[in-house]
């Protein structure tokens, strides 16, 4: 049996590995020069950055993608973020922001800055949604329904953590999806860091692939995906024809769909007109990196910092306390994420100088250099669908699928959704 995977990110790459050891002939075909899409290293002025990731994995050795690299036989050493995460707060509760000082506290503590009316009521809720998750609203009507949170303080505190972990708002996130996703968190741990940054992960997997028989030629784009009778049967890539028995679409639903060919007009193939329909309604999540040197510590951990009081930034890590070969001897990589939401994407330049203006203030007195800004949206995001709204790995066409973070599992946080959907796909393939 062959099987046909475009694009090598990291989508691409689990299912190709997951397929070449099940004994498919596999081909892997990258438009780009290099291979690991959104998740791979960098290099620049001797720090490892990266093309997407923060070099962080929302459930660390704990979670569903490190669970599928072992099961693959990727080796790779990922280790536990210590402390989990901590969110920075203004000394007085009353403060809005942190210019006159402030201090880290523990996430499980947020509890600590509600009114003990909110206190109670959210252990209750924590507990009874387990059994019953609310659905039908965003995430921050919810907190305003159910909670007096006088201060602002759980919305801005959610604001953070979706922006941080999903490049959204909390009124762009469902309640339901958040639930999903303190289940995982209870299920599988907190984040955690791949030694060798996100490189580590890839090219393990590549290592499988290539130990396998399966081959990847980058620089080589697909055109078309080869539909005949509503089947796929390969595509066509540097203008000549590729067959194979299956094909695997890392590139989200939308573009998959743009490139089947005339075969979707078979009458026999149903559904094809609802699936474009759910496809063009996935919205990518925009986001903004910003990437400092220090010589000094600025986060002090290996977890991440959130940062609710800050203007635009949402959250901060230092993978470099795991990893110090991530940057030059001495020196620390730290990395700032804001999300970018939908109607400010043509004003990129403002958000970066509100995220530089956040960074003076989230690290006052601190020397540091910025190193490097990265922007992405459209069809290079921080999620090509946003969480929550993800449509399944199949497609109306049979022998074709999409994996990738256009088509997570449910309460997959990015690259653990990632790993959700490709083993969920190829339980499907495979049995
Ligand atoms: C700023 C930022 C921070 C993030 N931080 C984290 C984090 O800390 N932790 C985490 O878990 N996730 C994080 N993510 C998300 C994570 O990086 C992505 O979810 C993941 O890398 C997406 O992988 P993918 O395989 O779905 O897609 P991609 O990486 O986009 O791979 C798709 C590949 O297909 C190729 N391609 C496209 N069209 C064609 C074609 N026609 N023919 C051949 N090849 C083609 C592309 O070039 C690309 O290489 C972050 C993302 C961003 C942008």
């Amino acid at each position: 049996m062959k099987a046909v995977v475009i694009g090598a990110g990291l989508g691409g790459l689990l299912s190709a590995a997951r397929l070449a050891k099940a004994g498919y002939e596999v081909k892997v075909f990258e438009r780009l020069p290099i291979t690991g899409g959104r998740f791979t290293n960098l290099e620049y002025e001797g720090f490892q950055l990266s093309s997407g990731a923060f070099h962080m994995l929302p459930h660390g050795p704990g979670g569903p993608l490190a669970q599928l690299l072992s099961e693959l036989g990727a080796e790779v050493k990922i280790v536990r973020s210590e402390p989990q995460t901590m969110v920075r707060v203004p000394l007085e509760k009353g403060d809005r922001d942190y210019t006159k000082g402030f201090r880290d506290l523990p996430f499980n503590d947020f509890p600590s800055r509600l009114s003990r009316k909110d206190r109670m009521k959210i252990a209750y809720l924590l507990v009874s949604t387990r059994k019953n998750k609310p659905t039908e609203s965003s995430l921050r009507d919810w907190i305003k329904a159910q909670l007096k949170d006088e201060d602002d303080w759980l919305v801005k505190l959610a604001d953070s953590f979706c922006g941080w972990s999903l490049s959204l708002r909390s009124e762009e996130t469902s309640v339901e999806e958040t639930f999903e996703i303190i289940e995982n968190l209870y299920r599988y741990g907190g984040p955690g860091i791949p030694v060798g940054g996100c490189k580590g992960v890839t090219e393990a997997l590549e290592t499988v692939i290539a130990a396998k028989g399966g081959k990847i030629r980058t620089k080589s784009e697909v055109s078309e995906i080869l539909v005949e009778n509503g089947k796929a049967v390969g595509v066509l890539v540097d203008g000549c024809k590729e067959k194979a028995d299956l094909v695997i679409s890392d590139l989200g639903h939308l573009a998959t769909a743009g490139l089947c060919g005339g075969g979707t007009e078979d009458p026999e193939m149903e559904g094809w007109e609802a699936y474009l329909e759910q496809a063009r309604a996935q919205e990518p999540s925009a986001g903004i990196k910003i990437c400092l040197a220090a010589e000094e510590p600025l986060v002090g951990h290996s977890g991440v910092l959130l940062t609710p009081y800050a203007k635009r930034i949402n959250g901060i890590n230092e993978v470099t306390h795991v990893d110090p070969t991530l940057a030059p001897a001495g020196k620390h990589l730290t990395m700032s994420h804001q999300h970018v939401s939908p109607e400010r994407v043509k004003f990129l330049e403002e958000e970066i100088e509100l995220g530089l203006a956040d960074l003076k203030d989230i690290f006052p007195g601190k020397k540091y250099g910025v190193l490097f800004i990265q922007s992405y949206h459209d069809d290079w995001p921080v999620n090509r669908a946003a969480s929550g709204t993800d449509v399944g790995n199949e497609t109306p066409v049979s022998g074709l699928y999409v994996v990738g973070d256009g088509a997570k599992g449910k309460g997959g946080i990015e690259v653990e959704g990632i790993a959700l959907g490709v083993a969920g796909t190829m339980k499907k393939i495979l049995g």
